[in-house]
């Protein structure tokens, strides 16, 4: 079916299924901090309760921080450095104190299934790790996701709102590229339609299953890069074609900046696949920038609202562009360092130079928030947290001139103006710009 047809069937299906009261099937995602307590996971299940009528795949991440602190419990088990078993047993207490809250006295069965998950933790401890970093942390880091579902669905069937708990690690099938594994579309599609009918057919309503996570075809678990919960929630509704996704968080919708840095934002109410992939694309970090693209394929629109205040608005994202360049967006990336490579030679920088620059900021995972070139240089902004400097510097000494500027700032402005321009850079000194028609980009220094 072409697109275009595809898209018209899909808008009058959903057209017909609210003209009739036929249920939708509704994907939801619900971020750590959504879960990060006890109040927190029954303000998950009073959410719930508001779609009735509605099959709801519901995708949870790891409850509040605890995607770091598993990050800390593989370091530690890794190099050694730390006392492992210690941060495993704080683990546990903080998950524990929130299935004693939700669950009181009648807490024995989920507390020994979780007894279970963490003596396993504490054993890996102190077992010899494998030599592949990477493949280790996708063991130990995934378990969050798998402790949070356990505990959701437990709390939800205790209060009777019945649900099955689906196991990522056995339908979202990936590739072995451990920490940034790549979705299997067509496995994947398969297993999950089929577990998903099979749940449905149960007269369940609800199934609970994690983000973040997927296995290989060897049946290893692997995660889909930090903060990927997104994706798994788009991964759920394109393979089922569902009606629509909601990401449920701790802000109103999609703003038109981040509030941390700019007062006065705006929401978002209604934007494009076009828009928001651009924004994703540059660093606003409401959305994980891999979750939009099957979206949009599909049409499927996506709903960004606030689970604190669950009946108001927030923002679409879906394919009509008509107001997208009604309000400037800005896109805000502090602590950046810029770096220029002139050659020592004088000569210009051509392919080959660009060549070998490109080979090293990949081999080392830098990723360029912006770059330009010149006859004599190349420049490029990034994270100052993913470069190491004086590495950079002697790798490239022997034929490069290398300077830096830091600490600096990056602002991407989409639908730009004058008057934005100005407001950015007010007592700032700019110091790299690139303009398109829809886009202005800045790298300024504070004075
Ligand atoms: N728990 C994972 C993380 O914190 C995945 C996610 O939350 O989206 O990165
Ligand atoms: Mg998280």
């Amino acid at each position: 079916m072409g697109y275009f047809r595809r898209f018209i069937t899909k808008i009058s299906r959903k057209a017909e299924k609210v003209n009739k009261n036929q249920s939708m099937l509704r994907v939801f995602k619900f971020g750590g901090a959504s879960v990060k307590d006890a109040d927190a996971v029954r303000n998950v299940a009073d959410i719930l309760k508001r779609f009735p009528n509605d099959d709801l795949i519901v995708v949870i991440s790891a409850m509040g921080k605890t995607t770091n602190a598993l990050e800390a419990i593989l370091q530690a088990y890794w190099d050694k450095s730390g006392d492992c078993k210690k941060l495993v047993e704080n683990l546990k207490a903080f998950h524990r104190d929130i299935i004693t809250d939700l669950f009181g006295s009648s807490s024995e069965y989920i507390s020994t299934e979780l007894e279970i998950l963490f003596n396993e933790l504490a054993e890996k401890c102190t077992a010899e790790p494998s030599d592949n970093y990477h493949f280790e942390y996708d063991q130990i880091v995934s378990l969050g996701e798998v402790i949070s579902t356990k505990i959701v669905q437990a709390y939800l069937n205790s209060i009777e709102l019945s649900s099955s708990w689906l196991d990522a690690r056995k339908v979202i099938a990936t590739n072995d590229k451990w920490r940034e594994a790549r979705i299997e579309w067509d496995s994947t599609k398969g297993k999950v339609v089929t577990s998903v009918k099979n749940e449905l057919s149960k007269d369940n309503r609800i199934i609970i299953s994690q983000g973040f996570i997927g296995h290989t075809p060897e049946g290893f678990t692997t995660t889909l890069g930090r903060e990927g919960s997104d994706f798994s929630a788009a991964i759920f509704a394109y393979v089922l074609d569902a009606d629509e996704v909601t990401i449920w968080k701790d802000v109103p919708g999609m703003l038109n900046a981040d509030p941390k840095w700019f007062d006065n934002t705006i929401l978002l109410e209604k934007i494009s696949f076009r828009e928001a992939i651009e924004l994703a694309y540059f660093g606003a970090s409401v959305i994980h920038p891999r979750t939009l693209q099957p979206l949009k394929r599909k049409n499927i629109p996506l709903y960004i609202k606030s689970f604190v205040n669950p009946e108001s608005k927030g923002s679409v994202i879906q394919s009509s562009e008509e107001n997208d360049s009604k309000i400037p967006s800005f896109i805000f990336k502090m602590d950046q360092v810029l770096i220029s490579l002139s050659p020592i030679d004088f000569s210009f920088v051509v392919e080959e130079n660009l060549e070998e620059i490109f080979a090293y900021l990949n081999q080392e995972g830098i990723r360029m928030n912006i770059m330009q070139n010149s006859a004599v240089s190349f420049s490029f902004c990034c994270d100052k947290s993913v470069i190491d400097i004086d590495r950079l510097i002697t790798h490239f000494k022997e034929s490069y001139i290398v300077k830096y500027n830091e600490p600096l700032e990056l602002v991407t402005i989409r639908h730009y103006d004058d008057a934005t321009i100005k407001r950015v850079t007010t007592d700032k000194r700019v110091i790299l710009e690139q303009r398109t028609r829809e886009t202005a980009r800045l790298v300024m220094l504070n004075i």
